[in-house]
């Protein structure tokens, strides 16, 4: 036909976020002007609590971070909780809470929203937009993800395969949003001395099959705080496109995933370990960000 250049045959099932579309790795920047680039070859770690819990305690941290050389501040303000009677978050006023600690330290915030109405705001306060685990197919809540400007991070449903996965990322991508960075968070297998089983391999299979850039979550994928070093260490090793750590001021009194949190200090020896990993694979950690 007239105006047609070349002809290809997808055959994956995901067409929009394999690799047979676009050849170089799609590059994610986190923060407007920031150096919180995913996709390259200097790596982010993003790193924050759990949860948001009180003003004091997310600028607190996000100070400690950022000294620690953390390239963006994650918490949660809508938590989605198994349990209904825990703490679900301080939604509006949690983000609120993250505007401060980035106006204070520079570093930009990735939060996750839970439900379609409460895209538009969150987009307002938030440089990236979390789907988590339990939403990875909640295929509204990806168009509607897909529908703002923002970064997404995308976590991997503990249920999901590969194939399932990206075709979800399809649902961003198709709704006009490429700005995508996936993430290994750990599957639901029979054993249980970790909380998910955290896969190494899937980082390495999604950015063969995918341009998009891969995090790994090691906090959730181990659930436990013993584990986390040497998993980071691991993400980085096998080439991964940045880290999301859980750490917290004071890990046993957090308000939610205090077993699988880093203290502060843990983190800064964490953190000197890396930047030599990232050296030993051909890459470096982002530089600590400068207010
Ligand atoms: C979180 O990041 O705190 C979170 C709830 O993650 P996940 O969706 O991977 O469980
Ligand atoms: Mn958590």
């Amino acid at each position: 036909m007239p105006g047609v250049a070349k002809v290809m045959k997808v055959l994956e099932p995901y067409k929009l976020s394999g690799r047979h579309v676009q050849r170089e790795r799609t590059k994610v920047r986190v923060g407007p002007g920031t150096g919180c680039i995913f996709g390259g070859e200097i790596v982010p770690v993003v790193a924050g609590p759990c949860s948001v819990e009180t003003p004091e305690q997310i600028v607190h941290i996000a100070k400690l971070l950022k000294d620690a050389g953390a390239s963006a501040l994650r918490g949660g303000a809508y938590k989605p909780r198994t349990n209904p009677f825990a703490f679900q978050g301080h939604g509006v006023e949690g983000l609120k809470m993250l505007a401060e600690a980035r106006r204070v330290t520079g570093l930009p915030i990735v939060t996750e929203v839970v439900a379609v109405e409460d895209v538009p705001v969150v987009s307002e306060y938030a440089d990236c937009l979390q789907i988590g685990t339990r939403n990875a197919q909640n295929f509204r809540l990806l168009e509607a993800v897909g529908r703002q400007p923002r970064p997404v991070l995308f976590k991997r449903g503990m249920s999901m395969t590969v194939d399932e996965y990206l075709q979800a990322a399809d649902y961003i991508l198709s709704a006009g949003n490429d700005q995508v960075i996936l993430c290994e968070r750990g599957i639901r297998t029979f054993e249980n001395h970790t909380r998910n089983t955290y896969s190494l391999a899937t980082i390495t299979e999604l950015q063969h099959r995918s341009h998009l850039p891969v995090v790994g979550d090691p906090s959730h994928g181990t659930g436990h705080a013993h584990l986390v070093p040497a998993m980071s260490k691991a993400t980085l090793a096998c080439g991964a496109d940045g880290l999301i750590l859980e750490v917290h001021h004071d890990p046993r009194h957090a308000w939610s995933d205090g077993a699988q949190s880093l203290d502060p200090q843990q983190f800064v020896d964490l953190m000197a370990q890396l930047a030599r990993i990232a050296e030993a694979v051909g890459k470096s950690l982002a530089p600590a960000v400068s207010v």
